[in-house]
Order: structure tokens, then C-alpha cells, then sequence
């Protein structure tokens, strides 16, 4: 057994140790709650101030025994560019460094650790904007088990699922350095079988995989999932899942509606991020809970200010509680999410969202051939100096402009991308890539759209994907 496969066994024990007691909390009365987030806020801001230069010098003021929910919007915000920016400072441990863990993320298909307990992911998040996110070896398995602890108790309340591994099968991002990859790896094991299909293969074998697999379990991007169900409307695809979890884009009725009408009503919302794991997650009734023994989610409007239950904020301050290697206090996500005034029919004491509106990415379609814009978001996202970017489709494949903070070699970074689409199937893809000193951003500084397709009609567009008739997959134009 390899080095690292002996570590990993070590942390799917250690994460399943963890299970019960993470899965207990779901059910925790409000007052219980409240009490155990105001102890993990103080310790955490503990941790920062003493371990954190950066952290150290900005909050030298807080008085963290009477720091708690009331208190904590005193604290300054923090954005993703000062984050990078201060990155070496504001890591705990000070072995850790931005240009170490960038090196690390080039090397990831391996599967290591980073000083035998570090993980690293990295997302372009809502704003295209990249960031680089660090786990110690709790926090990592506490960022799973807020994703997948709702269907662990499901499973382990299953008969048949109680009795051996519930397998998994997610069709999402194709490299390790993406949460749900890193994670499906980390963590395949007692009670999960991960399965991985990466979102950029093309449909057909998706399907063919998925035939094969026979998932319990199935996690998806929304766009991937309204495809798998018309596959299965189409008498292509036999699976039956017992959840189906999504994320990382809206959850449109429609999809919901296709999904349900095949499978049942099991489908599972996550607002997943990079900085918190699962930030929000559905339940059974329907409902999509903050995971508030984890997190801290303020809602506020543009200037930062709260923004009222049933009102949809401009972004977020996450908190957040549990990952005290990189410390994220009051770290700002572009996501807009509404907080529902009304508690939920299963009696949760978590507050819970309307789904989340931020990161619509649009599905590019070549001549019924469906391009999942995960597939360019990970080739960019793999460029230690690309900043941020905006991709244009063109007939024959994209224009990509780069905003960047160190030289790229965009002919190189083109042909790479030109690649990745012609093992998507295009024929003889054509890419271009500029580097520009500024993006466009008619909507204002958060709003960034990234994927323009050729013809936003032709795409899975957020507006009304079941009105257009059938979606043309891959199979279609063969
Ligand atoms: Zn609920």
C-alpha cells in the first residue's frame, strides 16, 4: 500500500468517528445551537490572532469574550483578492504558502498530503475569480461530512444500504483540484464508493458508466442531471438512485420537475463552496438549511449591510467555524440567497434558503453537441496567472479573455483548451486566448458573466429548458 493510500484510510476512519456526532447536531434544538456557535466563533478567532499575522495585527482590537453573532458584523470583511494577496500571513501553520500550495495543486493527480495533513482545492468561484482554499486534516473530513450527511443518515437507516457501501457515482469536476474530485477521492471508502464521471466526457458514456455502476447515489451538476433524466426518458439510461444530490448551479424547477418525474422526489439541493463544503444542503422536505453548526452566513446587500429574511441579499459573509487552517472570517461570496422567514415542515432548527441564484453557467451546444462549461473552467482554473476570464463560443469552439496576474502563454493555454474540447468530441475546435487588462462587466463589479454562448437560445438557459423540447445531447448528431 502506497504512503498516501495508508493516509487516506486513516482519515476515511477518522471522518466516520466523526459521523455520528456530526449527523446528531442536524437535529439540535436552536438555544443548543446558538450556545455552540458563539464557543467555535471565539475559538476560532482564537486561532487567528494567534497564529495568523495577518489576523493578528487586523483584529488586535476584538475582545473575543464578548465576541458572538451580535458582535461579529463589528469585524471587518474580507474579499477574495485580499485573501490572495495576504494569503502567506493568513495561514496558521507557517509552512503553508500561495506558491507552495499552487505547486501542490499542479501535482494533485497523484494523491498526496501536504505535510501528511493538508489538502488543497481550488475554485474560480461565482465572480471567475480564482482561489486557492487549504483543509487540515478535521476540517477536510468536516467539509465532507457537511455535504454528505444527509444521505449517510439515509443510508444508514437504509436495510439494504446498512448492510454494505452505498456507491456513488458523481458527474462532476473531471480534476482533483476541484472540491467534489478531491473529495469523492479522499473519502471513498467504509460507507461510500465514489464513483467519478468527469462532467467533460461525452454524454454516451456517461451513460454507459452510470448503466454500468448502478449508482445508490448520484451527485450532478443541475445541467448535467436535466440531460441524465431525458437519457432516461429516452430509454438509454437505467438507474435508480435512492438520492440524487445537486449543486454548483440553480436548481431550476424544470430540472427538479425532470429528475422527480423519473427518479421520484429525491432530489437534494447543496449550495456547496470552496470555503465552506456544504454551506447549505436540502432535506427531505424540500428545504435547503444553512449549515449553521458549521458556518456563519450573513446575508447583505451590496454595501454590506444585513439584508431581512425573505429578502434576497447581493452576497454573503461566511464564517467559517471549523477550518482553522486558513482562517475565513467574514469572507465574501457573490452569492445571492434569500433566507426564508418560515421554518421548515421537518422541524430543523437550521434556517433555511430559497435556492440560490448566483453561478448560472451556460451550457454551450456545437451542432447538438453539449459543452459543459466546467470543461474551460478547469483548464483555466489550472493557470497559476489567470486572474479571471470571460469565454465567448464561437462556431467552431471559443474566444477566451484573460485577465492575469503573472505571464501565460495564451497559444499554449488555447491548444490545451482546444484539446480538452476535441475529447469532448468537437471536431478540429478552434480556441483563441487574449490577455486583456480589464473584463467587462455591464452588470457591475460582482456581476462577471463568463460563459456567453453563441446563441443563448440553443443552450439549457435558465428561463425555460422544458419549453424547448427535447435538449440535443451528444448521441443525437451520430
Ligand atoms: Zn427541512
Amino acid at each position: 500500500m502506497s504512503e498516501y493510500e495508508a493516509l487516506r484510510r486513516r482519515h476515511v476512519a477518522d471522518a466516520m468517528a466523526l459521523t455520528p456526532r456530526l449527523i446528531d447536531q442536524v437535529d439540535w434544538p436552536a438555544g443548543q445551537l446558538a450556545a455552540h456557535r458563539t464557543r467555535q466563533l471565539r475559538e476560532l478567532v482564537r486561532t487567528a490572532t494567534e497564529r495568523s499575522p495577518w489576523y493578528r495585527r487586523r483584529l488586535a482590537d476584538v475582545d473575543i469574550g464578548r465576541l458572538d453573532e451580535t458582535t461579529l458584523p463589528e469585524l471587518p470583511a474580507l474579499t477574495k483578492a485580499e485573501l490572495m494577496e495576504h494569503f502567506d500571513d493568513i495561514v496558521t501553520d507557517g509552512r503553508l504558502s500561495l506558491a507552495q500550495l499552487e505547486r501542490h495543486l499542479r501535482t494533485v493527480e497523484t494523491g498526496s498530503y501536504l505535510f501528511g495533513r493538508y489538502t488543497a482545492i481550488m475554485s474560480s468561484g461565482s465572480t471567475g475569480q480564482r482561489g486557492v482554499f487549504v483543509y487540515d486534516w478535521d476540517s477536510w473530513a468536516v467539509f465532507w461530512l457537511s455535504m454528505f450527511r444527509g444521505v449517510l443518515r439515509v443510508k444508514l437507516a437504509d436495510p439494504v444500504l446498512a448492510e454494505r457501501p452505498a456507491v456513488l457515482a458523481a458527474v462532476t469536476a473531471a480534476h482533483f483540484s476541484h472540491a467534489t474530485a478531491a473529495m469523492a477521492r479522499t473519502f471513498s471508502g467504509a460507507h461510500l464508493t465514489s464513483i467519478r464521471f468527469p462532467v467533460t466526457l461525452p454524454t454516451e458514456e456517461i451513460v454507459a458508466g452510470l448503466n454500468q455502476a448502478q449508482p445508490d447515489l448520484m451527485l450532478a451538476y443541475p445541467s448535467v442531471l436535466y440531460v441524465l433524466a431525458r437519457e432516461a426518458m429516452a430509454g438509454r439510461l437505467h438507474v435508480a438512485p435512492r438520492r440524487i444530490l445537486v449543486g454548483a448551479e440553480p436548481l431550476l424547477p424544470e430540472i427538479r420537475a425532470a429528475a422527480e418525474q423519473v427518479w421520484g422526489g429525491k432530489v437534494i439541493n447543496i449550495w456547496g463552496t470552496s470555503e465552506g463544503g456544504g454551506t447549505a444542503v436540502g432535506c427531505d422536505q424540500g428545504g435547503t438549511h444553512i449549515s449553521e453548526d458549521q458556518l456563519i452566513v450573513e446575508p447583505v446587500d451590496l454595501s454590506g449591510q444585513p439584508v431581512a429574511p425573505g429578502e434576497r441579499s447581493a452576497k454573503v459573509y461566511l464564517t467559517n467555524l471549523y477550518n482553522h487552517a486558513l482562517p475565513l472570517i467574514r469572507y465574501e461570496i457573490t452569492d445571492e440567497v434569500t433566507v426564508l422567514p418560515e421554518p421548515c415542515p421537518c422541524g430543523s432548527a437550521y434556517r433555511r434558503i430559497a435556492d440560490v441564484q448566483g453561478r448560472l453557467d451556460d451550457v454551450f451546444v456545437y451542432q447538438g453537441r453539449r459543452v459543459h462549461p466546467h470543461l474551460f473552467r478547469c483548464e483555466l482554473g489550472r493557470e497559476t496567472g489567470v486572474v479571471e476570464y470571460q469565454v465567448r463560443q464561437t462556431s467552431l469552439g471559443a474566444r477566451i479573455a484573460v485577465r492575469c496576474s503573472a505571464p501565460v502563454n495564451a497559444d499554449i493555454l488555447g491548444d490545451r483548451i482546444a484539446a480538452a474540447l476535441a475529447r469532448s468530441g468537437l471536431e478540429r475546435p478552434q480556441v483563441t486566448v487574449e490577455v486583456v487588462d480589464r473584463l467587462e462587466r455591464p452588470g457591475g463589479p460582482a456581476k462577471l458573466k463568463r460563459f456567453i454562448p453563441l446563441d443563448a437560445n440553443s443552450a439549457l438557459s435558465r428561463q425555460a429548458p422544458a419549453a424547448r423540447g427535447p435538449v440535443a445531447v451528444v448521441s443525437a448528431g451520430r
